[in-house]
Order: structure tokens, then sequence, then C-alpha cells
């Protein structure tokens, strides 16, 4: 079996070793995030600061990256997490990954600090620290523009350098947004990393695995979501649906709905602005919109971005949008959290706390403050340390729309109940994609489980989010999951009387999916109709991969990260959401739109095998095989 390999620099003496992962830890945490947070858990000491020189940052692929897997060219960066302390996972498109594998290696452990602004080059197999300080200063789209133009890039822009608390590092106009990766990689003077090689990925049975991805993308291509949705619409596609159920945040998640949603939804944005579609590498989905600004084509803006830059702030400025997302990525910042932290600084100023210079429904402040927050310009950097930060120097806990310090996506959560605990339990902050992302079982997809009753949502939360830990784990875009419901449903819709038993039966689905997590390890079997990741898994590595131990990874990864936050301080206490969500019903007197978080949590420590304070019990890690 060939095990992964990674290279270990320490950038404080530019020394570099290599990794060789164990047999053991590659079965038991294949790639990915997973295998990142196990060498974050065993290589860094509790308690460092996420932006010292103690701390690590590991940027890896996992197994399936360069085999041509359908959407599998995506890598990830973990890190401890500069909002939240936890762990971080952040995950990327472009080209690195795909590039950094052909250049000898499956992943890169960065520590130390370099001791001037530099880039890290791998050519096949060869690690060379250059000198970067020409390029320190520069927007993203032109540190990429003066690298070599055939390599891999991984950049960061002055939101980075400047240590904004969720900076975000970037490949092409792909970016890893959200938790701070790209400060991490600034404290540690990398402006950027680069790759370049030429080998070929080994796979174990290769012609099974042509076959298998033949019939796979035929699936991915027949599905109306991976098919026909997310080509067309990019996740842009799920505004008007979050908006028609009471799910899309307005005004600082102060209510769900806006009258004005669709001037800056899908369908608008394909019909008045969409050049083309286009996607990452080896991805038959191609979920990126294509958009012409200022005279030039650009990566158009998705779901959270028109949500957040919209409706959360009261715009409805399409080509605001799509100027502002342009800006964030050439800046390098997440444009969840900044955009959430904007929304949070505007309703300061409605409430007469403080005054940023920024108000609801007027987006024409917002590009000079963005260069002023990646600047750290002034007061704005306050806004460049996120919500959390900025409520607990100014006030106003109760609607800074945060989890453990995560600004919350674009998912109102009070008409998607399973989607706050989603949000209160995800390893990395307000997340919905880490937090099992059951908005789309319950408000912006064909099914719809009561959104508003906390029944089952702890057993499908812990479903969900063990099936997307190891979808990402593997390698795989968490969208090639959307193909998994069935097409029946799309072919019906939602009011049809099958569509709706199906609603039903699921929402009383709570004991069968307890069985189910339980039996997990008697599913030796694979199927095209449920997981072809695993599939894909086995006939790469040699690995024996069915759908039961599929998903058990994905639980050994969500246990592992739990227990890096329980290592890092965070505890039962920071799995909350704000009181907006919790205590202020969305449609007043009606106690219904509310999280009932309370009700729950304790079910969810329970479907997991946690104690009341939600640690995981001895025998649950035992079962999951971590040391
Ligand atoms: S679905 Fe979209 S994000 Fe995922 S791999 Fe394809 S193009 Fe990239």
């Amino acid at each position: 079996m060939n095990t992964p390999i990674y290279l270990k620099i320490d950038l404080s003496t530019g020394k570099s070793e290599k990794y060789i992962v164990s047999e053991e830890y590659f079965q038991k945490y294949l790639g990915g995030k997973t295998l990142a947070c196990k060498l974050l858990l065993d290589m860094t000491e509790a308690g460092i600061d996420p932006l010292s020189p103690e701390a690590m940052i590991i940027i890896n692929t996992g197994p399936m990256n360069n085999t041509g897997a359908p959407s599998s060219s995506r890598f990830n960066l973990s890190f401890k997490n500069v909002l939240t302390g936890g762990i971080a996972s952040s995950n990327c498109g472009g080209q690195f990954g795909v590039m950094l594998k052909r250049a000898g290696y499956d992943g890169l452990i960065l520590t130390g600090k370099a001791n001037k602004p530099s880039v890290i080059e791998i050519v096949d197999g060869e690690f060379f620290l250059k000198d970067g300080k020409d390029l320190w200063g520069l927007d993203m789209e032109e540190t990429q523009q003066r690298l070599p133009k055939h390599y891999g890039k991984l950049v960061i822009g002055p939101a980075g350098e400047n240590l904004v608390k969720y900076a975000s590092a970037g490949s092409g106009e792909r970016m890893a947004g959200r938790c701070g990766a790209g400060a991490v990689l600034g404290s540690k003077n990398i402006k950027a990393v680069i790759a370049y090689g030429t080998r070929r990925a080994e796979i174990f049975e290769k012609e099974k695995f042509q076959r298998h991805i033949r019939r796979w993308v035929k699936l991915l291509r027949d599905h109306p979501m991976t098919g026909e949705s997310l080509p067309k619409y990019g996740t842009a596609g799920l505004l008007n649906k979050a908006n028609a159920t009471f799910s899309l945040p307005t005004h600082n998640f102060k209510v769900g709905h806006s009258s004005k949603a669709n001037y800056v939804s899908g369908e608008t944005l394909a019909k008045t602005r969409l050049i083309r579609n286009s996607g990452c590498i080896s991805c038959p989905i191609r979920c990126e919109r294509r958009v012409k600004h200022k005279g030039k084509e650009i990566k158009g803006p998705e779901f959270e971005t028109l949500g957040f830059f919209g409706p959360n702030i009261d715009s409805a400025d399409l080509d605001a949008i799509i100027n502002l997302n342009y800006i964030c990525d050439l800046l390098g910042m997440d444009t969840i959290s900044v955009a959430a932290s904007i929304a949070f600084a505007m309703e300061l100023k409605d409430k007469g706390i403080m005054d940023f210079g920024l108000s609801f429904g007027d987006p024409s402040t917002l590009e000079d403050a963005l260069y002023k927050i990646a600047n750290r310009e002034g007061i704005y950097s306050d806004i460049a340390d996120g919500t959390k930060a900025m409520s607990e120097k100014y006030g106003g806990e109760e609607f800074a729309m945060h989890s453990k310090g995560l600004e919350l996506a674009s998912y109102e959560p009070r008409r998607s109940v399973g989607m706050g605990l989603g949000y209160a339990t995800s390893n990395r902050g307000g997340c919905h994609l880490n937090g099992g992302y059951l908005a789309l079982l319950e408000s912006v997809g064909v099914l719809s489980v009561d959104p508003q009753s906390p029944k089952s949502k702890a057993e499908l939360t812990v479903l969900m989010q063990n099936v997307l830990e190891a979808v990402s784990s593997a390698g795989f875009c968490l969208f090639t999951a959307q193909a998994h419901i069935p097409k029946l449903f799309f072919k019906l819709g939602p009011y049809h009387p099958i569509t709706r038993m199906t609603n039903r039966i699921l929402k009383h689905s709570g004991g069968l999916i307890r069985l189910l997590l339980k039996s997990l390890s008697l599913m030796k079997f694979n199927s095209m109709l449920l997981f072809p990741h695993a599939e894909a898994v086995r006939l790469v590595t040699g690995i024996p991969m069915y759908t039961g131990s599929f998903i058990i990874l994905g639980e050994r990864s969500f246990n592992l990260e739990r227990l890096y936050n329980l290592r890092e301080g965070l505890a039962a206490k920071d799995d909350s959401l704000p009181d907006r969500l919790t205590k202020t019903p969305q449609i007043e007197g009606e106690m219904d739109t509310v999280v009932p978080l309370d009700t729950m949590l304790p079910q969810y420590y329970k479907v997991r095998g946690w104690d009341e304070n939600g640690v995981p019990r001895e025998k649950t890690i035992k079962r999951l095989g971590i040391e």
C-alpha cells in the first residue's frame, strides 16, 4: 500500500524532512481534514497562539486528488482556528492540490516563521524557500499573475499579511475562506506556496476504477441537483428557495425573508449577468458562475455572498455584491465572516452603541470599508477581529451571529432548526457544512423534514455530519453528496403525497437512524446509489472501504475534531447560538420559531456517544479506534 508522503518544513530554520504516514494512520484517518486533525493533535501542544511561530498549518490532499475521480481536485488546510481557538479546516478548489500531488507530496506541514516574506516552492519533490518581498502587499490576483504560469498556486492577500482573523487563502479564484487560513500563513511570512510536477496518481485497480468513475459521472450528470441546478445557478440557486421558506438571513438575522431577494437571486444572476459556468479540475458539476465585471470576466458570487452582502444588510444591489465579492477575493477575506461582521457593525450603529459609518441598506460605503478592514485602519481593525471579538468589546452578544466565534452561514435556523443544531455543534464554529447541512433536508431542498420540529434532528444531524466528514476526508467536493437525494422527489416535486409522506417518515426516523449508526460495521458493501465515494477510495488505495466503514471514518473524524476542541478548552457551553435565535421568535409570539437548542443538544450528545458535558465517552473513542 502506498501511504501518503508529506513534507514537513520548519520555516524558522528552512529545514525540511519527509514525513511518511503510517499504514495504520492511512487506513484509519485516510487524508484531508481527518488525517490533518490527527497530525495536529500529535504534533502540537495545547494552548498555543494560532498566529505564533509554534502554530502549525497542514495543507493536504485526499487520496482521490489527481486521480480524475469526479470533483476530487479540492484540497484542505487545517490549523488552529484563528476565530474560535478550536480546530479549523478550510477547503479550496483551484489547481494547487493537484499540482502539489504531481510534485510528489500529499501534504505539507508548516511550522515556525520565515524571517522575511517568502514563497514556498515545491518542484518535483524538491523544496525551496524563496524571497517573497516583492510580492508582499500585492492583492491575490496580481500575486498570482507574477508567479510562474504553469504552477499550482496558493496565495494570501493584504488581509492575510495584516492578520485579519478571517483572512482567506486562495488558488486561482477559489478560496479557502473560513477560519483564518490566510492569517496563519501571513503570521508565518508566507505569501505564497507554489507547486509543479508531473507525477501520475497510482491507482490500485485502474480499470475497475475507470469504469466506476464513468458510471458515477453519468449519475452526477443525470441528477437534478448536480446535473441541472448547480451547473445552471451554482449555489446561488438556493437564495429564492431560502427566502420562500423564511430561512434567508435578513437584517442581521432579525427576520428570514426579504421582499427584494429576487433582485440578487441565482435566477436573476443567470438571466442578467452570467457569461458561462466553470468548475474545478475533474468536476462534472461545474458550479462556478462567470460574470462580467468592469469589462472583465470574473468569478460570480455564491449563495452565501449574495445573501450576506444582499438581504442580510438590506441591500438588493446585485452589481454592488459582484464588486464586493471581487474585492474580498483580491484582498483575501472570507465573504461570510466579513459581511456578517459588517452587518453586526450596522446593528451596533442602529442601536446607538458604536458608529463605524456603516448603515443597513447602504452598500455604497462598503468597498472603502473592505480596504480599511483588510489594512486594519483605525476602528476598522475591530471589524477585522470578527463578530465575537466586537461583541466582547462593544456588547450586543445577543445579536452577534456566530457560534464558537465563527460567523454563521446564510441559513436562518429558526426556520431550519436542525441547521441550528448543526451550527452549534460544528467543530469549526457556525458552519453549515461542518454542521451537517440539514438546511438541505429542511428548508432549501426538495424535501422538507418539519423545519421547526426538533424531532429526529439530533439523529439526522449526526448522520449527515459523519457523511460529509467522510466525503471531505477522501478529497471529494461535498456537493457530490447531493446526488444521493433520490431523483424521484425532484420529479414529483415538494408537494406530491409521496414527497410529503417521506418527510413525515424522516421526521420519525430517529430510532431507525440510531440503529443504522450502530450497525455500520455490518454494511460491507458498496453501491453506486449510496456512496460511490467509498468504492472509489477502495479502488484507488486498496483500503477495504465500504459504505459502513466510510461513514465510520466520518464519525471518527468528527470525534477527533471534538477532542481537539476539548483539548483547547472549548466545552459544551460553546455549543451555543446567539439569543436572537434561541430566545427571540422569528414571528412575534410564536415560540416554535426559535431554535429549541436545549431540547436537541442532550439527545445529540447521546446519539454521538458523548456524556452530558459533550465529552466523547471512553467506549466511543475505543470503538472508533482513536488513540
Ligand atoms: S461542484 Fe463546484 S466547488 Fe465542487 S468541485 Fe465542482 S466546481 Fe468545484
